[in-house]
This record gives structure tokens, C-alpha cells and sequence, in this order.
């Protein structure tokens, strides 16, 4: 039986910003999305039986129909028909490395694997954007997981536009294995304490929307200058997350005081990330953290920016 295992980058946010909120429950945001070399890797093989199958090996991830990479290919079988009583079914094997629940896009960047393999397995050709189109079905971080790379995202995080690439800047990043915020939780208490100050009318969100591309942030993202874009770094969310959760706040606290170039929450949290100057510093400063917090449900990696979305590691 054929099959294609893909790569799918984890990815963080170097801006988050909160404009408002949306009729359709969502928000409006902008943000700048990163993809980092921090990887699941995902199998996808076509099976004779008319189903679609999903195995992980996390034990935190359901390998039912709630899993979203079982939801990418469901889709597939909807819009696609033909191809998938042509085809057969689906199994899918994911090998997660990327942690769970975590502000990096984990479920997403597999849903978007799902969704190119398929697209190959099953032969359809679709276009990269028809592809993002697709995922927007299924999330909001879906469309930029397909492509990857360096990206300013607007509406509710599915209109892209890209940045030129940051390649080999490297980071660490934090995260308690047994701690997860919950998304919705993270923006409804943002709603709650801060939604006075949402921009009301269309006009005022599109004019916010489209500043980004003439802000700090972009400028340093095309001077390709990470001490520049450290300094710069923003997310709406710490505001509802750090006060709630000290870890998270001490995670910041000692990256800061371990001298990195700059350093926030990624997403809804709960994990951090922190610029570094070189691959050496990054290995220095999570061993400095390490033995600052010496708690083993501390996860600790050195990983760095990369360019890419979805790649092929290997197919048969
Ligand atoms: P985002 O940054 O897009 O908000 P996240 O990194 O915060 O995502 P995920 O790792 O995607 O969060 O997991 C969120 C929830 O989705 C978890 O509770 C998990 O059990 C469930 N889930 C369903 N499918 C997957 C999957 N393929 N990988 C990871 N989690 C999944």
C-alpha cells in the first residue's frame, strides 16, 4: 500500500494581538506566526478498507474522531468523494513530539500534514492554497501550518500573507508537561477583563490590521535581526495567563535573568520561548534553567526558526 510521512513543524507566535471580538464567537486578531524545527512526524497510507484510521503514540492524544488529523482526512473523504471510493481508506500514524496542548499549534500542524498527504496519496493536485483553504475548515492555525515559514496572520488567523524566512535563529523553549491552559479559557477571560477596549468598527480593524505590515515588528523581521525582533516580541494573552499561572511567569522571569535576547509566552500558553544569539548561547541558558528549576515535569529544547510548513520525509 502507498504511503507518505510527512514533517510537521510546531509553530509560535512572535505578535499576538487581540482587536475583537467576532459575531461568529472567534476573534479578530493579528498575529506573526513562526514555524520552529520542532517536529511531529506523520504517516499517512492508503488501507482497503473504506475507513479512516488514527494511531498516536501520546497518551494525552485520542486516536478517535475528536483527533483533528482524523478530522483532515474526513474532510478529504467529503469533498472528495471519487477519490476516496477510488483510493480506499486512511491510516494515519502520528509520532508526536511537539507538546500537547501547549500554544504550538500541535493538533493543526498535523491536520495540515494529513491534508497534503492525502492530496498525494490520493493524487488530486491541489494548489497550496487550496489546501489552506481546506484547513480553514478545520482551525484557525490550520492555513499556515500547510506553508510554514514566517507569516503575518489576520481575521481570525487564517488570512495570511508572508514574511520573508528566518532561518537559524535559535530559541529555547519551556514547557511543564503536566500543566495546558485552555484556549477558549485564555481569550474569554481576555474578553472579559480587557474587551472594553476592543475596536468596534470594521473600518478601525482593518486600518489595525494592515499597520502591522509598517510596525516594529515586520521592520525587524525584514532586517532579519533577531536582537530586533527580540525586543519586539508581544502577546495579548500573557495579560490573562501570567497572573494566573506562576509557573508561566517564572518560566519568563528566568529566561529573562538568564540574559536571552528576548522571550514570551507562545499562543495561549503555557509554554515560553526565548530568542538566543547562537545555537551555544541556547544550549547554556537551558542548562541554566535546568538547574534553576530542576523539576523533571519541566520540558526544555533547543530548536530554531525554520522556513518551511509540511515537508516529505520519505514515500513508498
Ligand atoms: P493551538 O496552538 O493551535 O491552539 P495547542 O498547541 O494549544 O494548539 P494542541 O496540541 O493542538 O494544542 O492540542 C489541543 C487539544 O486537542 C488537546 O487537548 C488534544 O488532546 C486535542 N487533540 C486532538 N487531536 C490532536 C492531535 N493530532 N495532536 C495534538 N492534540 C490533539
Amino acid at each position: 500500500m502507498r504511503s507518505y510521512t510527512l514533517i510537521a513543524p510546531a509553530k509560535i507566535n512572535l505578535h499576538l494581538e487581540i482587536l475583537g471580538a467576532r459575531a461568529d464567537g472567534y476573534h479578530e486578531l493579528v498575529m506573526i506566526l513562526q514555524s520552529i524545527d520542532l517536529s511531529d512526524e506523520i504517516s499517512v497510507q492508503a488501507s482497503d478498507r473504506q475507513a479512516i484510521r488514527v494511531r498516536c503514540d501520546h497518551p494525552e492524544v485520542p486516536a478517535d474522531k475528536s483527533n483533528i488529523a482524523y478530522k483532515a482526512a474526513n474532510l478529504m473523504a467529503t469533498e472528495f468523494p471519487a477519490a476516496f471510493a477510488k483510493y480506499g481508506g486512511v491510516d494515519i500514524t502520528i509520532n508526536k513530539r511537539i507538546p500537547v496542548a501547549a500554544g504550538l499549534a500541535g493538533g493543526s500542524t498535523n491536520a495540515a500534514a494529513v491534508l497534503v498527504g492525502i492530496d498525494l496519496l490520493w493524487n488530486l493536485g491541489l494548489t497550496q492554497s487550496e489546501l489552506e483553504e481546506l484547513g480553514a475548515q478545520l482551525g484557525s492555525d490550520v492555513p499556515f501550518c500547510v506553508g510554514g515559514g514566517t507569516a503575518i496572520a489576520t481575521g481570525r488567523g487564517e488570512q495570511l500573507s508572508a514574511l520573508p524566512s528566518l532561518n537559524n535563529i535559535y530559541i529555547v523553549l519551556a514547557k511543564y508537561r503536566s500543566l495546558a491552559v485552555s484556549t477558549p479559557w485564555a481569550y474569554k477571560s481576555y474578553r472579559e477583563q480587557f474587551g472594553d477596549s476592543y475596536l468596534n468598527d470594521i473600518h478601525s480593524l482593518s486600518e489595525r490590521a494592515a499597520a502591522i505590515h509598517s510596525g516594529p515588528i515586520v521592520k525587524a523581521i525584514l532586517n532579519k535581526d533577531a536582537t530586533e525582533i527580540a525586543q519586539k516580541l508581544h502577546n495579548d494573552l500573557e495579560r490573562v495567563v501570567l497572573p494566573e499561572y506562576p509557573q508561566v511567569l517564572q518560566l519568563r522571569e528566568t529566561f529573562a535573568s538568564a540574559g536571552v535576547l528576548g522571550t514570551m509566552m507562545s499562543g495561549s500558553g503555557p509554554s515560553v520561548f526565548a530568542i538566543c544569539e547562537s545555537q551555544q548561547q541556547a544550549e547554556q541558558v537551558k542548562l541554566r534553567v535546568r538547574e534553576t528549576i530542576p523539576d523533571e515535569d519541566l520540558e526544555l529544547f533547543v530548536t530554531r526558526m525554520t522556513s518551511h510548513g509540511i515537508q516529505i520525509a520519505s514515500s513508498v
